[in-house]
């Protein structure tokens, strides 16, 4: 079973609120073609059916001619050797030459743990639609390839026992959608009739992958591909499913499965998503599930004001990449139209293998986010230096402020409801 673990934090995503700070990118996020059948309400990413856009990452055409298809290729070529080979690279290297060739602070530099390169495919399209399937086996073998572990949420309701066969030796994380165990409240958060099968269907897939062992342990303990379970259930904390939280959570901790819940991404659907909740309907969601994890499961953990069981930190270790190749510090800081909100670009991966890490290097990346130079309400909150809460770029980023990759002006923040005031030291008399 998953354990209670200290420094209050639990196993969200890989990596969440546990990496430090190396002075490289360790994690990054991408897009693939935005293929859904679903139509989630609080979609970040808007995404539609069938996605023909020929900017997406994956689009290309055999040099043969003929019928255009998804490659791989670009994603390994452009993401994931450029992150390896970092990574690589760190590990090899002097605790000095840690410090000297990568920034990392010397308190991190010292280390015997070997540090493993992680990207995830976040469902901004569904990776086992039929139309991004083999792309996504393709993406977890390359990534693997390259030494990286993968993460991939997934609506779960296309996968049966073949697909599930032959992810179940891959290294690789399934977070799989759980809004609700009703099937009428499911179906309607999925923007999909009560009597629609995506119900059954992803319970059935859950069912599925229990039974074939991901929600085992994985890998050898004690070695960085080592994982306590490899299932996950993922949800934000909404309007329909807040009278629900306690039995989501029960649901996964009894079965050893990852519970994912944050709170709803202003972005794309999500901006104008009537699932979303008052703060302080928020915070009375947050409480619920500490008091319920402490007193049934042993778990204790901080609230932060995203996720639950754990604080982001990817602000130090983390890049997002779009379906269309544009790199963000994270996916909350793209671009919302109906909000007015300009995005925070770094710079787009087709421009060549230099690109990524170009983008890490960027001012705004070493000067501000990197190094957690953030002004107004978060910055006077004492939450990030207890580590509890790092703010938010996509929810509590003050978006008035037009950010750009040569910002080297402090984030401004707009603060939280779970905001505390830090205390100042008093000046001598
Ligand atoms: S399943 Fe994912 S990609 Fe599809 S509509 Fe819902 S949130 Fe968007
Ligand atoms: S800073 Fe906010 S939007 Fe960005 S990855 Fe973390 S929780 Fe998500
Ligand atoms: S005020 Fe900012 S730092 Fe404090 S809890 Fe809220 S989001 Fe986190």
């Amino acid at each position: 079973m998953l354990h209670a673990t200290k420094p209050h934090r639990q196993i969200v995503q890989a990596g969440l609120g546990t990496t430090p700070d190396r002075g490289i990118l360790q994690s990054v996020w991408f897009g693939i073609p935005g293929n859904c059948d679903l139509s989630c309400p609080y979609c970040f990413c808007s995404t539609t059916e069938i996605d023909n856009d020929v900017d997406n990452i994956a689009w290309g055409r055999p040099a043969s001619g003929g019928v255009t298809h998804y490659q791989y290729e670009p994603y390994e070529r452009l993401i994931f050797k450029p992150l390896a080979e970092q990574v690589r690279a760190w590990n090899a290297a002097s605790p000095e030459q840690r410090i000297a060739a990568f920034g990392c602070p010397p308190e991190n530099a010292q280390t015997d743990e070997v540090v493993r390169g992680k990207v995830a495919i976040p469902g901004a399209g569904e990776p086992f639609h039929p139309r991004n399937r083999e792309l996504v086996l393709s993406l977890i073998r390359s990534a693997n390839a390259c030494g990286l572990h993968m993460t991939v949420f997934t609506t779960g309701h296309w996968i049966d026992a073949a697909l599930a066969a032959e992810l179940l030796p891959m290294d690789v994380v399934l977070l799989v959608k759980r809004n609700s165990g009703k099937k009428e409240v499911q179906n309607a958060l999925v923007g999909r009739p009560a009597d629609h099968p995506f119900f059954e269907q992803r319970e059935a897939a859950l069912q599925l992958l229990m039974d074939i062992g991901f929600n085992k342990p994985f890998g050898k303990p004690g070695t960085s591909e080592y994982q306590e379970t490899r299932l996950g259930v993922v949800t934000s904390i909404m309007r329909e499913n807040i009278v629900e939280l306690e039995s989501l959570l029960c649901f996964a901790r009894k079965n050893n499965i990852i519970f994912d819940c944050d709170t709803i991404l202003e972005r794309g659907r999500g901006g104008v998503c009537r699932q979303r909740l008052t703060d302080k309907m928020t915070e009375c969601g947050f409480k619920i599930l500490q008091r319920l994890d402490k007193k049934k499961f042993g778990r204790e953990w901080d609230i932060s004001s995203t996720y639950v069981g754990t604080a982001c930190d990817r602000h130090r270790h983390h890049l997002y990449v779009d379906k269309r190749g544009f790199i963000y510090p994270c996916v909350g800081c793209m671009e919302d139209k109906e909000h007015n909100i300009d995005p925070i670009v770094l710079g787009n991966i087709k421009d060549g293998p230099h690109a990524l890490i170009a983008a890490w290097k960027s001012p705004i990346m070493a000067k501000v986010i990197r190094p957690w130079r953030y002004e107004g309400p978060c910055k006077d909150c004492s939450k990030p230096e207890k580590g509890i809460c790092f703010s938010c770029l996509g929810r509590f980023r003050d978006s008035l402020v037009t950010v750009t990759r040569d910002s080297t002006e402090p984030i401004t923040t707009i603060g939280c409801w779970n905001h505390t005031q830090r205390h100042r030291k008093q000046p001598p008399k």
